[in-house]
């Protein structure tokens, strides 16, 4: 037996208060977390390794043994060795019969073998009750203590028995296990860890195919088209004036886009009479996107105020404030101020101004450390009525901006509208329905629905 003499503190304040033995095999990063952990939780921990010698990296309270007599002083044994190096398992087959292996490892790929690695583990010891559960958990989250945001612990096997064994540990090291299943469900949580941002694809790939769409559009109507018909050049225009069209244009569609899911999912439930009946697919993922959709629209905003910071220094804008002054001069004529202009313009930015700043306020409430510390009546209050209240203000912004060019035949060159009002079509058609919606006849009965009231219910059997 190999006492190791690191120097690392157990934090259990008792050892009277001991829990059960755990065994892991590997003495690697996520075994030594892991073994850290449960030291700290009151378990007693023997490590089954290739060499039984000291190492001050191993918790000072745990036994590093081979990994035959490791096994025979545990029931369960925590699997910290890469799938690869499963073989080694096989001779040891008959004393890990009845043992619960809990299996917490993960791959470099997506679906990189046929079967899972907990299922893999299974076959190789095929007398064991293999459970698995850690996989999403990192080494360092675990030894730093940083586990706030990834506190839950998906958890799956066979044996009901076996699982409960494991979810008992999850809970005394203070997580909280999510029961996926039987073995079936562990290829899915092996593949969990490694997808990049599930939820930031849809807004991402939208936003760039937005963002091409209406940069060129901005290009043809302001660049392409003055440089055929009136022959000048405003190709420049690309560095600042363009990407300041693009970026305020794809912010208001994003946030319209984000309150879309909501107004159809009223609409739906309305015509279904029911909550009771799922939503179709991409309405659900839709829905659950609305976060990153909004975050991507605030990056569209705050950009889009950054290139409005530098309009005053712009070279063309500088030129074009002298020259209106020398023709005034020239000409002997002093433009008296429209107040009516000035009264839009000032309007326009004060409405984008406000706007900007609920909208900073709804990214910010989004946060999960912001909104762990509202109630759901808060949080639903900043982002619904807060969130509506944005998109009045944007709009308006934008409609005080850009609603000039409706009226002007000359803005539809070559027959094409304004991006300006292109960039309207969602946020007003997603105002124009919650106003319907709010009607209290539609409200009152959408209400209903989502307390459980049904139009038609099933007969009860
Ligand atoms: P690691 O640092 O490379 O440690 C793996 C351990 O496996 C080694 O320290 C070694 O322990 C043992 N080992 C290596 N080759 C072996 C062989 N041929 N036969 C028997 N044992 C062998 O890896 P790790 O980061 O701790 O990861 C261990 C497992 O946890 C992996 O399956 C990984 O996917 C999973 N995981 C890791 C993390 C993480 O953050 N690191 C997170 C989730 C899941 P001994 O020298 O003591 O024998």
């Amino acid at each position: 037996m190999n006492k190791n003499s690191s120097n690392t503190m157990a934090l259990t304040p008792n050892t009277s208060n001991k829990r059960e033995t755990v065994c892991i095999f590997g003495t690697g990063d996520f075994g030594r977390a892991l073994g850290h952990k449960m030291i700290q939780s009151g378990y007693h921990v023997v490590f089954g390794s290739r060499s039984a010698q000291t190492s001050s990296l191993i918790p000072k309270d745990a036994e590093v043994l081979s990994h035959a007599e490791a096994a025979q002083k545990a029931a369960i044994i925590i699997i910290a060795i890469q799938r690869q190096h499963y073989d080694f398992l096989a001779p040891l087959a008959e004393i890990l019969h009845g043992k619960v292996l809990v299996d917490i490892s993960n791959n470099l790929k997506i679906n990189q073998y046929p079967e899972s690695n907990a299922e893999y583990l299974a076959q190789v010891v095929p007398g064991a009750k293999v459970v698995k559960a850690f996989n999403t958990i990192s080494a360092w989250a675990l030894q730093s203590g940083t586990l706030d945001a990834s506190r839950q612990v998906f958890v799956c096997g066979n044996d009901v028995e076996a699982k409960q064994m494991v979810m008992d540990i999850i809970r005394a090291l203070g997580l909280t296990p999510l029961d996926q299943g039987s073995l079936l469900a562990a290829q899915q949580i092996e593949n969990y860890p490694l997808q990049l941002f599930p939820m930031w694809k849809f807004p991402v790939f939208l936003s760039l195919g937005l963002t091409a769409f209406f940069f060129f559009y901005c290009l043809i109507l302001e660049v392409i088209y003055p440089y055929i018909y009136e022959n000048k050049d405003f190709s420049f225009f690309i560095a600042i004036s363009i990407p300041n069209m693009v970026c305020p244009i794809l912010a208001l569609i994003l946030l319209g886009l984000v309150y879309l899911p909501g107004v159809l999912a009223a609409i739906i439930q309305l015509y279904r009479g029911t909550k009771y009946r799922r939503f179709p697919d991409w309405l659900d993922k839709w829905m659950l996107c609305r976060k990153q959709l909004g975050l991507v629209a605030l990056a569209f905003a705050a950009v889009h105020v950054l290139y409005t910071l530098v309009i005053p220094i712009r070279s063309f804008v500088r030129w074009r404030t002298s020259s209106y002054t020398v023709s005034q001069a020239l000409n002997n004529k002093t433009v008296s101020l429209n107040t009516t202009n000035a009264w839009l313009s000032d309007s326009y930015l004060a409405l984008g101004i406000l706007g900007f700043f609920l909208f900073v306020l709804l990214g910010i409430t989004s946060l999960p450390s912001v909104s762990n510390n509202v109630n759901w009546r808060e949080f639903r209050f900043v982002q619904s009525k807060l969130g509506y209240l944005t998109l009045i203000l944007c709009t308006a912004h934008t409609l005080v901006y850009g609603g000039k060019w409706f009226l002007y035949p000359s803005s539809y060159k070559w027959y094409l509208p304004h991006a300006y009002m292109l960039s309207l079509i969602v946020p007003c058609t997603v105002l124009v329905v919650k106003f319907v919606l709010i009607f209290p006849c539609l409200d009152k009965t959408l209400t209903q629905i989502r307390q459980g009231w049904e139009r038609n219910p099933k007969p009860s059997e």
